[in-house]
């Protein structure tokens, strides 16, 4: 207990401008819960819209210098903070727990997933290229340079508190750009915590300005609209997406959408079953089903759907539910009683319509958000939970003849942002991973995550790739010079 009192007390509470920790204008503040227990842990500054303007006004007057700062340097501060959120990880790992939920095994490998988008991006820093081409008619050049886009502004999801906002700052700071995060409401601290770790690896003041708010529209809505914004880069659902895209072509900001899920899982007749099953329960369990890349619906071959089904129950059935900070907890509690009360809602659904529960199928009574994690068999194609973004620890599985009514079934949906593929047949898997309208697939893997990697998606997924060689690029504009030489 007493270490969980101290890394709470030890995080941050405030709004982070121009290098310094201040209140909310106006002094109001909002409480952050723990899900496991339903119980308030301390209270967070709730930014206001003058609050988000005076981040504005820091990242603008730091802009300029910091554009002029050898990639060398900010390559040097990005390093340093992964090695000090290394350093620290248990500390963060059971601050994230606490907010967020999931068990400290999961929040420790958050904070290592997190940390690699530094380490990645203080790579990249240094590798931000031009060309110089001769004209096809030949006399002049044709010179290109990439340069910052200018101040961001970055808004992070709940889930992965960390990494959603590395994978977004990380990309910022190496391709020189200041930027305004907005954290979630419900998980502000491990954010503010890791403030405090960039400041101490030695960002300028003001390249990073953080203003957690209880009222996001209203708080940062106004940003949108004042020119010196030059980026919006979202994590989040599709219809808030859709609503800042709106608002970014008013001031026709580049932007970056990650938004919602509904990934398919497919196993072929000829999987390794044993893969396959390992791989379900990563891809469904992996932050206990609360994340966009969770898979959604298990599509099994008939005829191996039967022990796939009673498989993936056992191991399910066996996971150990529990506060998340207990030794040996395997699935913590999910975000807040909407969320758990949502997830009850669609496997209600899908049983009324026909469906069968082979493990789970509830909530969980007392304290804190728990629900049991949950295999659906028999799953009729009208189940809601087919079609919506469960987010929660529910496999439905439903089976399927053939490959073609396979790919149907998997692209039957507005989201593509990933889809997971079991089979051991070479050419099925590349047919398929190419038939996936998504912009991502697991092929005999459910986990896809990975800093050197693109994460993004195609259709209501959004669009933008957070990682890999090309997550900088979403930080950088291209210049184009016409050298006369004549
Ligand atoms: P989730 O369902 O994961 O909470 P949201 O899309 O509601 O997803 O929230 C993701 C992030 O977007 C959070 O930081 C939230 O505060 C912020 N947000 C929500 N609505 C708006 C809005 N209208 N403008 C800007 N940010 C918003």
């Amino acid at each position: 207990m007493s270490d969980q009192s101290a890394v709470v007390k030890a995080a941050p509470k405030g709004i982070y401008v121009a290098g310094e920790w201040r209140d909310a204008s106006g002094g109001g503040s909002f409480a952050v819960e723990d899900p496991g227990t339903g119980k308030p842990l301390c209270e967070v500054a709730d930014g206001q819209a003058d609050d988000a303007r005076s981040a504005l006004d820091a990242a603008v007057d730091a802009q300029a210098d910091w554009a002029a700062t050898p990639p060398r340097e900010r390559a040097e501060i990005l390093r340093r903070a992964w090695q000090l959120m290394t350093d620290r990880a248990d500390d963060l790992a059971l601050l994230m727990t606490l907010e967020m939920g999931k068990s400290r095994a999961e929040s420790k490998s958050e904070v290592t997933y997190a940390a690699e988008f530094f380490r990645w991006f203080s790579e990249e820093a240094v590798r931000i290229e031009g060309r110089y081409a001769q004209n096809p008619a030949g006399g002049s050049r044709l010179l290109t340079m990439k340069q910052p886009v200018g101040p961001c502004l970055l808004i992070t999801p709940w889930n992965f508190p960390l990494a959603m906002g590395t994978r977004k700052i990380g990309p910022a700071i190496a391709a020189g750009c200041t930027m305004i995060v907005k954290p979630a409401q419900l998980t502000p601290l491990s954010m503010l915590q890791l403030t405090d770790v960039l400041a101490e690896a030695g960002l300028p003041p003001g390249v990073l300005n953080v203003v957690p708010s209880s009222s996001a529209a209203k708080t940062v809505g106004p940003l949108m609209s004042d020119p010196r914004l030059r980026k919006v880069s979202f994590t989040g659902s599709t219809p808030v997406g859709k609503s800042l895209m709106e608002q970014a072509s008013k001031n026709l900001l580049r932007v970056s959408m990650e938004l919602g899920g509904n990934a398919p899982f497919l196993v072929f007749g000829d999987a390794d079953i044993d893969a396959a099953v390992e791989g379900a329960v990563v891809a469904k369990m992996r932050n206990n089903g609360e994340s966009c890349v969770a898979a959604n619906r298990f599509h099994v071959a008939g005829e191996v759907a039967v022990e796939f089904t009673a498989r993936l129950a056992e191991r399910l059935g066996a996971m150990k539910v529990g506060h998340g900070a207990e030794e040996g907890t395997q699935v913590g509690p999910l975000i807040d009683a909407d969320q758990r009360d949502k997830v009850g809602e669609l496997v209600d659904d899908a049983v009324g319509k026909g469906a069968r529960v082979v493990t789970g199928g509830s909530a969980v009574e007392g304290d804190g958000y728990f629900f049991t994690p949950t295999v659906l068999s028999n799953v009729p194609r009208e189940a809601r939970i087919l079609t919506e973004e469960v987010f929660g620890p529910v496999a439905p599985v439903t089976a399927f003849g053939s490959e073609e009514e396979a790919l149907a079934l998997a692209n039957n949906t507005e989201f593509g942002l990933v889809a997971y593929v079991f089979t051991q047949d070479l050419r099925r898997a590349l047919r398929v991973a190419e038939g996936l309208q998504t912009g991502m697939v697991g092929l005999n893997t459910g986990l896809v995550s990975n800093a050197a990697a693109p994460f993004g998606g195609v259709k209501a997924s959004g669009f933008g790739r957070e990682g890999g060689t090309e997550g900088i690029e979403e930080y950088l504009s291209t210049k184009y010079v016409a050298v006369s030489l004549s």
